[in-house]
């Protein structure tokens, strides 16, 4: 059985760990490849790595850098099929929601080629008499990033573009399920003509991620993944000093107006709620219908679920498996508590006959109404493929109900009014919000991050607050005319 190993110092490091971790295909229902778990020779291995290189890739010019930033953006979009195919084969998405989360990373890397631009600072002259105060941007040094598995490719590059273009290096520890995409982007990166050392890829679990939590020599981490585990990172990255921007899960809403067009609100909510078998933190989980949406709404999403295809993403299918085969158990799961605490289950997707092998991890559109707000079922994070509805009496009820959730990655409402609209996006304590669109994930110039649970820290992935985030400010005060024209002078300068 292959092994996925890590990339040190620009080439592959076979572990010496003697552990590792499944590597499924889902579709398959196959264990694929196993990924070693580094150790702390392996961990210090990839940090001392990163350190050594820091210097002179943050001494080389941004024009050089922006040139392989740029070159890289160019091998990528040419390739990109390639990367799909690995993403569909570990994660299970079908083929072109996997070119789909390529093609928003990559708005990322596009956005990190104009980092000459974005690495500006200010100049004043004559601040005072005779001096000018003006600031710059420096990198911070080895960032650590720490990935989910539900974007192996895209939420990995939320990040690195922007550190290594602003002449930070990396070490980048993706999801132990599905790690193999980012180990075919270094290589990528090599061949771009990045520098030995830059990016390096760490392939583990707990023991590798405290590892970069614990070491003095890496200045950042970048979590992406589920609550508890982004408050642990959040606590442990910010008592040793690190910045830390630690995004966590979520529960999104969709609160639908009576006015709203039903036809866009159901393919948006069949789009939002089952594109990639619903492991998205911006999926939709939850539609809230204001009365008397609900009974028209239904119809016509159930019909729509009828002609989706669950299947293996290499073939003509609408939605692939779930990631593993605990996940697909653990998602299904609630079906059987929804059915427990009164709800009514309109479309089981455990009766799905998939278009894929027989041990595929499969769970189909699952549609549940009358999902009591008591539930876990409405209360936790599933992502998966099942969409509840919970039906209320007013615009008022449902904004109450959104507003006193746990978490607040996005949110959206549907309709046709201007106004309700306008007075939502005022007063949804959500951090990402879409109107009449259901997933609105920010383009890369523009920064993505919840609220409340969803988000540990104060600075957002990508966008301006991801080139603060990578980058230190200093400030710098001026003078240069003989100072012993100045005379002594104990107090500030006060013209
Ligand atoms: P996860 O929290 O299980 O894993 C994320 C990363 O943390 C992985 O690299 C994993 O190896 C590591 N990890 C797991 N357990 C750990 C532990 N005990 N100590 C230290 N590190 C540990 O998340 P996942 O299942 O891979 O991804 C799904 C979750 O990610 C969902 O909750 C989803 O909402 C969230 N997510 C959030 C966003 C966002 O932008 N807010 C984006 C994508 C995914």
């Amino acid at each position: 059985m292959s092994i996925v190993n890590h990339w040190i110092d620009g080439k592959i490091y076979e572990s010496k760990s003697g552990r590792t971790a499944p590597v499924y295909d889902p579709a398959l229902g196959i264990e694929s490849k196993r990924v070693a778990l580094a150790n702390k020779t392996e961990i210090d291995a990839a940090i001392a790595a990163a350190k050594n290189a820091f210097r002179p890739w943050a001494d080389t010019s941004l024009a050089k850098r922006q040139q392989i930033v740029f070159a890289f953006r160019e091998l990528l979009n040419s390739r990109k099929n390639e990367l799909a195919e690995i993403i569909t084969s570990e994660h299970g998405k079908v083929l072109s929601d996997a070119l789909g989360e390529i093609t928003r990373g990559q708005e990322v890397v596009e956005f990190a080629v104009g980092i000459p631009h974005l690495m500006k600072g200010f100049y004043t002259e004559n601040a005072s008499s005779g001096v000018d105060v003006y600031s710059t941007r420096q990198p911070l040094g080895v960032v650590g990033i720490i990935s989910p598995f539900n974007f192996p490719a895209m939420v990995p590059m939320w990040f690195f573009p922007i550190a290594i273009a602003a002449g930070n290096t990396v070490v980048i520890k993706p999801s132990e399920k599905d790690p193999s995409a980012s180990i075919w982007i270094a290589k990528l990166w090599k061949e771009a003509g990045l520098p030995d050392g830059v990016f390096n890829v760490l392939n583990g679990d707990k023991e590798s991620v405290d590892g970069l939590l614990d070491s003095p020599d890496v200045s950042s981490i970048s979590f992406v993944g589920s609550t508890p585990i982004a408050k642990y990172i959040y606590e442990k990255a910010s008592q040793s000093g690190k910045r830390v921007q630690a995004l966590g899960g979520a529960k999104n809403h969709m609160l639908v107006l009576p006015d709203a067009d039903l036809d866009l609100v159901a393919d948006s909510a069949i789009n939002a709620g089952f594109g990639s078998a619903g492991e998205r933190c911006m999926a939709i989980s939850v539609v809230v219908a204001v009365e008397p949406v609900a009974d028209k709404l239904i119809p016509k999403i159930t019909e729509r679920m009828d002609k989706l295809v669950t299947g293996d993403g290499r073939r003509s299918c609408d939605m692939g498996p779930l990631v593993t085969k605990e996940h697909r158990d653990k998602v299904a799961s609630y079906i059987d508590i929804a059915q427990k605490d009164g709800a009514k289950v309109v479309v089981d997707g455990r009766n799905v006959k998939p278009n894929g092998e027989a041990n595929g991890f499969w769970l189909g559109p699952t549609l549940i109404d009358n999902v009591p707000t008591t539930s876990k079922v409405y209360q936790e994070e599933i992502f998966g493929p099942v969409l509840s509805i919970v039906r209320v009496k007013s615009y008022e009820e449902g904004v109450k109900l959104i507003n006193s959730g746990a978490f607040g990655n996005g949110t959206a409402i549907f309709t046709n009014d201007g106004g309700a609209a306008r007075r939502f996006q005022y007063e949804i304590e959500v951090g990402m919000v879409g109107i009449n669109v259901p997933i609105p994930v920010p383009v890369a110039y523009y920064s993505f991050g919840g609220w409340k649970q969803s988000l540990f820290g104060d600075t957002k992935a990508h966008g301006v607050e991801g080139v603060h985030f990578f980058t230190k400010g200093k400030a710098i005060t001026s003078r240069w005319l003989d100072p012993s024209h100045g005379g002594i002078n104990l107090g500030f300068p006060q013209n």
